[in-house]
């Protein structure tokens, strides 16, 4: 036990692992392992997501 806490994402399951971008606590459901991060900022990185909810061309 390394890390103690909920997931910061869904607080259900047990955080295991830390972003490496925003260093939240996410459980190993919510952890991109071959980026290390969390997996609201894998989304955010990725520009190839499925989801199209964030405008970025406000930026
Ligand atoms: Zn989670
Ligand atoms: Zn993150």
């Amino acid at each position: 036990m390394s890390v103690s806490g909920l997931c910061q994402v869904c607080e259900s399951r047990p955080a295991e692992e830390q972003c490496q971008n925003c260093g939240a606590l996410v459980c190993t459901v919510h952890y991109n392992e071959t980026k290390g991060l969390c997996t609201d900022c894998f989304a955010q990185a990725d520009p190839s997501r499925q989801s199209d909810d964030v405008d970025i061309t406000r930026l």
